[in-house]
Parts: structure tokens; sequence; C-alpha cells
């Protein structure tokens, strides 16, 4: 067969991917699965939502896009940038992608060169290291430990740039842990940030909306005007409205930057979707009250799930204050065996012998850079989270 690229070496599917597969794979056997892998909203797209796509699709808005993104939905993301975040960027440094995965995928890919290293806080969500080494960089760790509620310190940060470090990579609230960076924590950061001035900085803000408590969202370069120039601030529709399938993502940035990256784009996928834009605009220019209504739901989903997993002997389970993860802490069960006769080593096992022997889908922490962990999205019903934390309790109960 005729070879692959070299850049592939050591990519794989992302561990929630697999999960997911896996449970599709079971459920088609005729097995009930009660799936918490996937990291998407349960909520549909908002109908005004919808509705704006279907005008669009009638109404002929079904040329080729500027590959920048269409005028009318830069407004809209200057609008937002401005309303929500304090940050004034022109036109010509804001960017539209195919989903903030997109973006993450240009920014790196126009400034990463061989031997470059991207810090990340860890647990980070999977895709950024991948990414990193698919731009032939190196994905760095700074631990965010469980006993600090996974957040970002200075210090380590600090310890952890090198004359090498090309990105530093912040995303609060956080995937896998829900873990949010409180505005001292953030200017904290900036200072160190403010040391070391070769390395950008991205801050990846797509569950900005999702936040519990009244914890108070801030972001890095709103917090420290003076990092502005380095900061490349990315957001999304996906998580916010419901809109994961649409492809929607946009950053605000320095202008060369912004156009670095959109060379990138133009030369892989010539813009985003015209009538998934349409529905962006609408998104972002419509009512936004539902937003709070949905964090609420998911606030107290939080709570149920936080509360029952922490009834479980051997499960230690942080309250975060954010996004729609929980991850709790499982070494309590690890080097133990399962009535099917499973050795459980790492936090991948515990994952896997939970989904065949219990059929409950979720992600081992190994895949998102510390263990002993698992992921769980309660982006779900109250009744499947029940059956969820039962069917976990039952399945670490049986543990001999
Ligand atoms: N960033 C983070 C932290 C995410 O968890 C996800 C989705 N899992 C994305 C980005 C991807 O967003 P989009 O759908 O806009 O590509």
């Amino acid at each position: 067969m005729p070879g692959f690229a070299d850049r592939l070496n050591g990519i794989g599917v992302s561990a929630s991917a697999a999960m997911t597969d896996k449970a599709r794979e079971l459920k088609a056997e005729g097995l009930k699965i009660v799936s918490l892998s996937s990291g998407e909203p349960d909520f549909p797209t908002p109908d005004h939502v919808v509705d704006a796509a279907i005008a669009a699709a009638r109404g002929g808005d079904t040329k080729y896009p500027p590959q920048d993104g269409k005028p009318a939905l830069k407004k809209a993301v200057q609008a937002k940038f401005l309303r929500e975040n304090h940050l004034d960027y022109a036109l010509d440094e804001i960017l539209v992608g195919n989903g903030a995965k997109q973006i993450i995928f240009d920014a790196m890919m126009a400034t990463c060169n061989a031997g470059d290293e991207v810090v990340l806080a860890s647990p980070y969500w999977i895709s950024y290291s991948d990414i990193a080494r698919l731009c032939g960089a190196k994905p760095v760790q700074v631990p965010c430990p469980a006993e600090d509620n996974f957040r970002l310190s200075a210090k380590a940060l600090d310890a952890a740039i090198t004359p090498k470090t090309k990105w530093l990579l912040l995303n609060f609230p956080n995937n896998p842990t829900g873990a949010c960076c409180p505005r001292e924590d953030m200017e904290e950061i900036a200072a160190v940030l403010l040391k070391h001035p070769h390395v950008w900085i991205m801050t990846d803000d797509i569950y900005e909306h999702l936040i519990y408590d009244d914890f108070e969202f801030c972001t890095i370069a709103e917090v420290e005007p003076r990092l502005k120039d380095r900061v490349l601030t990315v957001n999304g529709v996906s998580k916010a409205y419901a809109m994961t399938g649409w492809r929607v993502g946009y950053c605000g940035g320095p202008r060369d930057l912004i156009a670095a990256m959109n060379n990138m784009q133009g030369q892989s996928t010539s813009g985003i979707n015209t009538i998934a834009q349409a529905a962006a605009i609408a998104a972002l220019e419509g009512p936004q009250d539902f937003l709070k209504e949905r964090a609420a739901e998911y606030q107290s989903r939080r709570d149920l799930v936080v509360g029952l997993l922490n009834e479980i002997p051997g499960v230690t389970c942080h309250t975060p204050q954010g996004a729609f993860y929980v991850y709790p802490e499982i070494g309590a069960c690890l080097g133990k065996t399962t009535p099917k006769g499973r050795h459980l080593a790492t936090d991948a096992d515990f994952v896997m012998a939970l989904l065949e022997e219990k059929q409950v889908a979720s992600v081992q922490g190994g895949a998102y850079g510390m263990s002993p962990f698992f992921r769980i999205s309660y982006a779900t019903d109250r009744e499947t989270l029940k059956e969820g934390c039962r069917r976990i309790a039952d399945f670490i109960a049986s543990l001999t």
C-alpha cells in the first residue's frame, strides 16, 4: 500500500470518540447503554436559529462565502466580544472557522515549527495535544492538581515556560474537569506571561456561558490588556447555543495572526458553510435569556451527580463551577478485579469494564493527561444521570 505522512504517527482516534463508537456497537447488540461520554448539550438548537438557516437556504445564500467569514457574522462576533467580554476587536482581527476546533488548528498550523513547545494546563481537552503534534510541536503539561480544584497555579506555569514555548493554552471553564479560573488567578497568570513576551496565548472560552454558583467568567485579554496583542480569544456557538453540528467557531486576535490563520483556512476550506453562518448570526444577535435558564438546569444536574458520586465509597468528586463535566477520582478502585475477572490496573481498564459490565459509557482520565480519574458528562436528563450513578455504585461495590 502507498504510505502515510509521518506527521500522523502517534495521532489516534480521540478516547471520547472511541468510547462513543464502542457504546454504539453495544447498543446495536441490543444492550441498554447509559451514555455519559458525549461532550455536547442535550438541548435542541433554538427555533429562531434553525429558522434563520432555512431562510438563508431558501433566500439563495448558497454561494462561496468570504473565507474569513461573512461580514454580518464578523460584526455579530465583534458585538459579542464587546458586549460580553469588554474586548474591542476590529473586523480584520476576527476570523470565523469550522468550529473552535478549526480555529485552534489554524492557529497552531500558522505558527508552530518543529521543536516548538505548547504548554497545556493539565488535565486538558484531548485535541490540544494531538493538534500540537500534527503541527510539529511538543505538548508540555502543567499539572493542575485535584486538591487545588484543578486550578492553574502561576508558579507552576512559570516553571513550565522555556525559550522554546510557542503557545500557552488556557481553557476555563475546563474540559474535562469543569474548573474555572477566578479573576485573581487570571491576574497572577497574566503577570507571569508579561515576563515571557515570546509566548502566544490562546484562551478557549467555548464553555463561557456554562458557569454556576454566580461565578464570574473572565478572559485573559480583558484581565490584562497589555497581553492583548499576543492573545487569541477563541469561542464558538457549539456549546452555548446547542449547535455542535453546525460547525461554527470564531476568534479575535492580533491582525497579523488572524491574516496568517486566514491564509491557512483559504488553502483548506475556503470558508464556512453559508447557511450555518446565517444560523450563527441569529444565535449571537437573538435572545440570550435562555443561556441563563440552561445554565441553571445544568447546575442542578451537576449538584445531583456530584452528590450521588460522593456517596459511593472509593470515589471523590470535586464540585466544578463550569462546563458540563465532572472528573471523579477513582484511585481506590485500581488494583481490584471485576465480577467477570477483569483486573483494573488503570482508569482506562476501569471505564472499559464499566461499559462492558454495567453498560455505562464514560471516558478515562488518562486521555486528558491526569489519572486515576474518569470524565462524566452530565449533559443528559436526570433519569439517565441517576441510572448511570446507580450502575457506577453497583460496579464499584462489586469489585474485589
Ligand atoms: N474546545 C473545547 C474545550 C471543547 O471541549 C470542544 C468540544 N468538545 C471544542 C473546543 C470544540 O468546539 P467546536 O464544536 O466549536 O469545534
